[in-house]
């Protein structure tokens, strides 16, 4: 029988009227709406061109028409792609080619983008329009092949130019399967969601896991720490970045009454810092359970749900999913692999990229350096290209910021390195204290003295009032390195 594993596996089986998502302004759709609101928009994005394979451009405002949008694509049998919002005109210019899409949809109010796709040829319509078409629904998904795609996400871009990983409805289905059974998902489950929606966090993770179970979610259309105390209140699981559990802690509002009702929270995206899972623990009672994983791999890895979470560490594989270490160092320390149906078959129209990204044996390069302690936790110790070289030296940055940020002075900092004449790098820290605290380069240096080889010690160390971080929190080392090497003789 012809299918639509995507539609098959998300859209099928709620009950009618279960609710599937609600907003603070007092929205809300049932899963029946979901799926007729995907038929329709399906049949629209039919009439606008969309045909089985192609690409349907996406860079709208967070909003429950996106996740629509996403699912309506792919009854359609067109592949999802969706940008993110705070990319330029000149940028999406890049993603219009790249993508080579039949169809952009964007906001009513972003001339500038109607501009470049106009330019480019490109038909572009809003999501809006796409609604008051007068079209009948969909009577049945477009099917499609397990292998075939339903997504292209681009990478964040921290380490260079984003690539667009091919993702497809095996990946997403295998992934959310894993996901709701490892944190244990149910259709009683209430899901804060204040993720961006172009990414695979919250996306994919969040709520491609959701529907599986048959849940329901407060859908923020941001982070905002108001919303979240009140809206806490009613919800069962929260999945968030780093920074949101920082910024909670920094609120007297999340206490271990407030949250006792809660069942899970989850941190990905970023490495979480030890101290902020002890803080938080010790504040609100909840152990916040972190998980690893990438645009290209989905989840990889997660801490268990029953089983000891441990600080500073990202759990244990998947079911069904295989990690190893690349040639590991005498620490330990080895590049992350990885192997499972989570896996991308590799970057869109880069088939140079997608070579290198794979060994010889068909295993996923990360680019991430991990370490497995004695239970089989993976640490992630830091990124290939992080590694900083000095004087033909390896030196790690997650080693040296552990120890700054140990420091009781401090809130965070960045170890990166930065180009030498000599030594080709040297180590950079860039260093955020905590609030009303007082410290000197001197100070760090001479703490650092007796716990590092000379060679390790930062050269160039600032103090500095925040990290530049993107949407997902993740600190934008790059940037920092610019800004350095500018003042670097
Ligand atoms: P690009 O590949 O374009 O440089 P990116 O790797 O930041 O950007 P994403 O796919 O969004 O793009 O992020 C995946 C990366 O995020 C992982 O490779 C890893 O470095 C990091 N990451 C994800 N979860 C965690 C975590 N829990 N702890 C530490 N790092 C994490
Ligand atoms: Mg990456």
């Amino acid at each position: 029988m012809p299918s639509n594993p995507i539609h098959e596996t998300f859209l099928n089986g709620q009950p009618a009227k279960a609710p599937f998502l609600e907003t603070p302004d007092g929205r809300q759709m049932s899963y029946a709406q979901l799926r007729q609101e995907v038929a329709q928009t399906a049949a629209a994005l039919q009439s606008e061109g969309v045909t089985p394979g192609d690409r349907v451009l996406c860079q709208i405002a967070k909003s429950p028409e996106a996740l629509v949008l996403y699912l309506a694509t792919v009854a359609a049998g067109g592949v999802f792609v969706p940008l993110n919002t705070a990319y330029t005109p000149a940028e999406l210019a890049y993603f219009i080619e790249d993508a080579a899409p039949a169809l952009l949809i964007i906001d009513a109010s972003t001339e500038a983008a109607r501009a470049v796709a106009e330019v480019q040829n490109l038909r572009c319509v809003t999501p809006e329009a796409l609604k008051a078409a007068q079209v009948s629904p969909l009577a049945a998904p477009v099917p499609r092949a397990p292998d075939d795609l339903a997504a292209i996400l681009y990478t964040s871009g921290t380490t260079g130019r984003s690539k667009g990983a091919m993702l497809s409805h095996d990946n997403l289905i295998s992934n959310a399967k894993a996901l709701c059974d490892h944190w244990q998902f149910t259709a009683s489950d209430v899901l804060l969601h204040a993720l961006p929606v172009f990414h695979t966090h919250g996306l994919f993770v969040a709520t491609n896991t959701l529907l599986l179970s048959g849940a329901r979610m407060i859908f923020h259309g941001a982070f905002d720490i108001d919303q979240i105390a009140e809206d806490l209140r009613r919800a069962s699981v929260i999945m968030g970045v780093p920074t949101f559990y920082s910024r909670m802690l920094a609120d007297p509002r999340f206490t271990r009454e407030s949250m006792a009702h809660m069942r899970l929270v989850i941190s990905g995206s970023a490495p979480l810092l030890a101290d902020t899972h002890a803080a938080f623990e010790a504040r609100t009672g909840h152990a916040i359970l972190e998980r690893y994983g990438m645009t290209e791999t989905n989840m990889i890895t997660s801490n268990p749900y029953l089983g000891p979470r441990r600080a500073g560490t990202v759990g244990q594989p998947l079911q069904g999913v295989s990690v190893r270490l690349a040639t590991p160092d005498a620490q330990g320390i080895g590049g992350i692999e990885v192997r499972g149906p989570n896996v991308t078959r590799g970057y869109w129209q880069n088939a140079e990229k997608t070579a290198e990204s794979f060994t010889a044996d068909g295993w996923f390069i990360t680019g991430d350096l991990g370490q497995f302690d004695e239970g089989g936790y993976l640490s992630i110790v830091g990124r290939e290209k992080d590694l900083v070289i000095s004087g033909g030296f390896n030196i790690y940055p997650k080693e040296i910021e552990s120890l700054i940020d140990a420091l009781p002075e401090v809130e965070e900092s960045a170890v990166f390195g930065v180009a030498h004449g000599d030594l080709g790098e040297v180590v950079a820290a860039a260093i955020v204290l905590r609030a009303g605290a007082h410290l000197d380069a001197e100070a760090v240096l001479a703490a650092l003295g007796p716990e590092l080889a000379r060679f390790k010690l930062p050269r160039e160390l600032r103090f500095v009032n925040q990290l530049p971080r993107n949407a997902m929190g993740k600190v934008q080392k790059a940037e920092l390195r610019k800004t350095f090497e500018g003042e670097t003789p």
